[in-house]
């Protein structure tokens, strides 16, 4: 019988580049044409509606039917025109992908024929039959009442002539059922929370958005080499391979050259990423061989989220198209790096200013110093939660894997900022400030100053890390939406702001003046946040004693990370901030968990089946061929040289067979293990069972797999080896 795994590797060296033509203008010419924008609304809405959306997006003000009509017909005429025939409401499920349900514009008329419409009630709502989304036990399925509502300040797009619309997703009774309500919620708090803050140091600024900027990482295989991998193909990474002679460890694949089919096929979907208005801008090599790395211009955080979910599916969609697969999982091959998505995150006001570049000297402002110091903060007090926030079963298998952040979450500000923190904390006299640090003083922002660029020495190695005029936060999953880790971050410096503007008015109306007063609340910020701050290597094992020792947690496991999702200080925390309510926040611990359990499931039968299936029958395959061969020298050879020449064969029809009888016993083990858990009620029990009985078996069941790979002749191998996924361009 053939061998799947040498069709596949012909099949994938015999590729040929398909060559992007290149499109004619520039990127400028084409860049937002299948997006319903500003510049398009202009000309096909009348200036009344016009500015009613404009006032939607901007202050987020409601859209009343007769506006929405015209919106709809507006969007209708435009969208027809790019050749569009349907429509649909584009939303974010808690299953982390995104949804559509496509309906066509028409309406039959009574002479049989049809025309197209689109009205102002099928834009603003739409109620998909949508029962089978995760709801955690808040939409009863004989209920499937959900509903999809509007978003303006996400722009309408195309995408293969059908028109989307984002939307949110709520149940009957309000709650939400996606993640981007609770974005958008956490963006409003965050907005009203640092206006108030702001206004303390000038009174111009009446709003203040959250930017992102994420750092997409993602691997490349051949398509043909990807489908004689069932376990790529069911769970989107490598369950079994040993590792490459040669992987990483030359580092020549950074910032090399692009292989020229990466290169087309980035090509490609660059070209439609720009048509569709997101701003990518970087492409280059990431460390792992076939990994790779793309990053857009950022933008406010609800579209840049939106963005991302988009991108993600372009280039899976366009890799199509070039006979390659993406791979968004955070851990596709073991022992070599795993793939994130760093998100860039700041504030930025409606004067046009980054509220987190510092001033010429970091000591001349003070709002500057304001806000960097209540997100320390932020992040001391919930740490956990941003933990809980990047939760997943595949990002447990990078974070802390050497080349990704620890689960432990800390924050880098860089030795100079360090030293401006420990300077204003022990040396300043809240009684006695200098000109510079006062509120009054004339606060430019002209460029970030040299000596921040020369000190924020780039620690790679924190999970969240000031970078000069904004904060990366590197423990996001690859495969991950932006939102849930944004939601938080945005919710906790929110509510950090509103308790500071607090502690600060208070003090004001005790008659302390105002910069006084807020000197003095940041010095005990910074003496209250110390313990998240930390500038060494966070890789090293001695950082994860230190922490122990600090008392920061180390949740390795997702079911561990997700408790804090139903605390009372969280569910307090949510409320307070009207972002999710405890039974929204219940929920979705449920279905997070639940995520997780199947996840490890399916990666576990796939495990076993592939071990029984095709590892075990090959091993025999090749034991007998030694087997018969040491009974054809027994028959040439006389008893002394037979004992003396066939010990080898011997010795590795003994090893084959330990690691045959190994993962036998281990998967059979392991099923059991399964079935216990299983048969377990609750949720959480059960996602436990799954992390601390059932994972646990993978490694062993691995060793033993990668061994025999080791042992048996190449030519009967059926699985793509990981010389060939990683390197065959
Ligand atoms: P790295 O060195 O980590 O690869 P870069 O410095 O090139 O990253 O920047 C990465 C990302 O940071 C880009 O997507 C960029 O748009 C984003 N970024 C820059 N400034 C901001 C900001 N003010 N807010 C949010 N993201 C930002
Ligand atoms: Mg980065």
């Amino acid at each position: 019988m053939d061998n799947i795994r040498f069709n596949a590797v012909a099949a994938a060296v015999s590729r040929k580049v398909r060559k992007i033509e290149p499109t004619s203008g520039k990127i400028s010419d084409y860049f937002g044409e299948l997006i319903f924008n500003e510049s398009v609304m202009k000309e096909y809405l009348a200036g009344e509606a016009f500015q009613k959306v404009m006032n939607a997006v901007k202050h987020g003000d409601k859209i009343d039917r007769r506006i929405a009509n015209q919106v709809a017909s507006s969007l209708k005429a435009w969208a027809m025109s790019k050749g569009a025939t349907h429509y649909t409401h584009w939303f974010h499920p808690l299953t982390g992908s995104t949804a559509e349900k496509h309906d066509a514009f028409i309406s039959p008329t009574d002479d049989g024929k049809a025309i197209e419409n689109f009205h102002g009630s099928e834009l603003v709502q739409q109620e998909p039959d949508a029962s089978s989304f995760p709801s955690g036990g808040i939409r009863n399925t004989f209920e499937a009442r959900g509903y999809t509502a509007w978003d303006p300040t996400s722009p309408a797009f195309l995408m293969d002539n059908t028109l989307c619309i984002p939307t949110i997703f709520v149940s009957y009774t309000g709650e939400a059922l996606d993640y981007k309500t609770p974005l958008l919620k956490a963006i409003t708090a965050i907005d009203k929370a640092a206006v108030d803050v702001c206004q303390y140091f000038d009174k111009r600024i009446k709003k203040v958005y959250p930017t992102l900027g994420w750092e997409q990482e993602y691997f490349l295989v051949d398509s043909a080499l990807y489908y004689a991998r069932p376990d790529l193909v069911l769970t989107g990474r490598t369950v079994f391979g040993h590792a490459s002679a040669k992987d990483q460890q030359l580092s020549d694949h950074y910032f090399g050259s692009i292989a020229e089919r990466a290169k087309q096929f980035m090509k490609e979907f660059e070209i439609e990423a720009h048509r569709l208005g997101i701003p990518v801008k970087t492409r280059h090599n990431e460390v792992a061989p076939n990994q790779f790395e793309c990053a857009p211009v950022f933008e406010e955080v609800n579209l840049s989220v939106d963005h991302n979910q988009l991108l993600m599916h372009i280039m899976q969609r366009i890799a199509r198209n070039h006979d390659l697969t993406v791979l968004l999982h955070e851990k596709p091959y073991a022992k070599v790096n795993g793939s994130g998505k760093h998100n860039n995150w700041s504030l930025s006001t409606d004067t046009g200013e980054n509220i987190l570049t510092p001033g010429r000297t970091t000591k001349t402002n003070l709002r500057f110093l304001t806000f960097l110091v209540n997100i320390l903060k932020a992040v001391n007090e919930n740490a956990d939660l941003l933990r809980a926030s990047v939760a997943s079963a595949g990002n447990d298998l990078r974070l802390g894997a050497n080349e990704a952040p620890p689960a432990i979450v800390s924050v880098f500000v860089g030795s100079h900022l360090s030293g401006v923190l420990d300077d204003i904390e022990t040396r300043v006299n809240p009684g006695k400030i200098s000109k510079e640090l006062q509120t009054g003083t004339n606060l430019s922002f002209p460029k970030v100053p040299e000596i921040l660029l020369d000190n924020t020495d780039r620690n790679r190695t924190s999970p969240f890390a000031f970078t000069g005029n904004k904060f990366e936060f590197r423990a996001v999953g690859a495969s991950d939406t932006c939102s849930n880790a944004m939601s938080v971050l945005n919710l906790i410096v929110a509510d950090q702001l509103t308790a500071f503007k607090s502690e600060v008015d208070k003090l004001i109306d005790h008659k302390v003046k105002k910069d006084e007063a807020i000197i003095k609340v940041v010095q005990n910020y910074i003496a209250g946040s110390k313990n998240i701050r930390f500038e060494g290597n966070s890789y090293s094992k001695e950082w994860e004693t230190e922490a122990g020792e600090r008392g920061l947690s180390d949740l390795k496991t997702t079911p561990e990370a997700l408790k804090v999702l139903i605390s009372g200080k969280t569910i307090d925390l949510f409320t307070r901030n009207n972002v999710l309510t405890g039974r929204e926040l219940k929920a979705r611990y449920e279905i997070m968990l639940e995520n997780y359990t199947k996840k490890i499931q399916i990666e576990s039968r796939v495990l076993g089946d592939l071990a029984k299936n095709h590892i075990i029958p090959t091993a025999i395959k090749y034991q007998n061929l030694l087997v018969e061969n040491s009974k054809g020298l027994k028959e040439v050879l006389d008893a002394q040289a037979f004992i003396k020449l066939s010990k080898n064969q011997i010795q590795a029809i003994k090893e084959i067979s330990h690691h045959i009888a190994g993962i036998n016993m281990l998967v059979e083990e392991m099923t059991n293990e399964r079935r216990v858990a299983n048969r377990m009620d609750s949720a959480e029990q059960k996602a436990k069972a799954y992390a601390k009985k059932v994972h646990p078996y993978f490694d062993v069941i691995r060793s033993h797999v990668d061994k025999l790979e080791l042992l048996v002749d190449d030519n009967l191998w059926p699985l793509p080896k990981y010389r060939e996924l990683l390197f065959i361009k």
